[in-house]
């Protein structure tokens, strides 16, 4: 059996699970075994028909009171505990955050081994795996040898995909029993995004770095965000500036973006921020320097000062549209 840990906040689902599960069933398809999946907390039981029509057999739903909030270290117990008892061949997560650091307690509650961000998997009579390492600028093959493999898959090397035919999603109730002690770290507050478009699922982002020059320089980058229904996102010489918030970050140590479109404005393309954003299905440059690392990984660049060519391009949208 493979078991997909199912990533949400309050019943809200984590596209990021739905990566895992596709990943799944690939998996599933080359080792055997049936796909089911671990929902944790009440609040995700609603989940149960995506997760179906992702390829979910089985899930397995654990409810304690304790079970509210995410908590890293009552979430790896659950799924600790759910190992013991459902003894999968393979435990699958998203490498997301939650996903890493929820399969890091379970390894090491367990004395697992785990083999974080994979883009491969290759059963056989040796588990063989490639993975990112260094940021993205260096693919590891890896083997392993254990009796439970716990693997992340690289977020957003998998796109997520609808099974053929919905599985049967089957309900199996999995209660865990649960220390308080573990309840010491536990999320307790959110600050909403103020669209609810986030940098890590938009579908446009309009990224501006250390050419932009200021706080006040990303109005014209906001203004044509808006207008693309996207999200602002930002190199790390932003952030270090203190220009913008470090939510906006993309690449190594910020967020990792998979939009439709990126439009990356005044950043010069260095390997921590590329690694954040080369899941990007079409890149358009927009720099002064025709050499920058950017305008050539780019499909499409412009030549020239952003503090032009980004009102430029807001201005003709507006004018096509009206
Ligand atoms: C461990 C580690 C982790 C890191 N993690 C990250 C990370 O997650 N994300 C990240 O982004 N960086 C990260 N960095 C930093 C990274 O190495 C670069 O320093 C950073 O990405 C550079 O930001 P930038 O492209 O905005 O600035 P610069 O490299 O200074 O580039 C500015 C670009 O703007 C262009 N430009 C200037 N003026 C204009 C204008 N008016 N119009 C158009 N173009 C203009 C220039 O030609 C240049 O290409 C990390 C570094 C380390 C060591």
């Amino acid at each position: 059996m493979i078991l997909v840990l199912v990533e949400h906040d309050r019943g809200e689902l984590a596209p990021a699970t739905l990566e895992a599960l596709t990943a799944a069933r690939s998996l599933a398809a080359d080792a055997g075994g049936p796909v089911a999946a671990l929902s944790i907390g009440a609040d995700a039981d609603g989940l149960a028909g995506t997760l179906a029509t992702y390829g979910a057999e089985t899930i397995h739903q654990s409810h304690h009171e304790l079970l509210t909030d995410y908590g890293p270290e009552l979430w790896g117990e659950v799924l600790a505990q759910a190992i013991d008892s459902l003894s999968p061949s393979f435990v699958l997560a998203c490498g997301t955050d939650r996903g890493s650091e929820v399969l890091a307690q379970a390894a090491a509650r367990r004395d697992l081994p785990l083999v974080a961000n994979c883009t491969e998997v290759r059963p056989g009579s040796t588990l063989e795996l490639t993975r990112v390492r260094w940021g993205g600028s260096l693919l590891e093959v890896t083997t392993l040898d254990a009796p439970v493999a716990l693997l992340t898959i690289a977020h957003h090397a998998v796109e997520a995909s609808l099974a053929d035919a919905p599985a049967a999603g089957a309900i199996s109730p999995h209660p865990p029993t649960l220390d308080p002690v573990l309840a010491r770290s536990v999320v307790r507050g959110r600050v909403e995004r103020e669209a609810g478009i986030t940098l890590a699922t938009a579908p446009v982002v309009v990224g501006g770095g250390r050419g932009v020059g200021s706080p006040e320089g990303f109005a014209p980058l906001d203004e044509l965000a808006a207008l693309l229904e996207g999200a602002v996102g930002c190199s790390r010489a932003v952030t270090n500036n203190g220009w913008r918030n470090h939510t906006d970050q993309v690449g190594q140590t910020g967020t990792r973006i998979a939009p439709e479109v990126y439009l990356a404005c005044g950043i010069s393309g260095a390997i921590q921020h590329w690694v954040g954003a080369m899941a990007a299905k079409n890149i358009v440059a927009v720099n002064t320097d025709p050499e920058a690392n950017m305008v050539a990984k780019a499909g499409y660049a412009v030549i020239g000062d952003l503090h032009e060519v980004v009102p430029a391009i807001a201005a003709e949208i507006t004018r096509r549209r009206a």
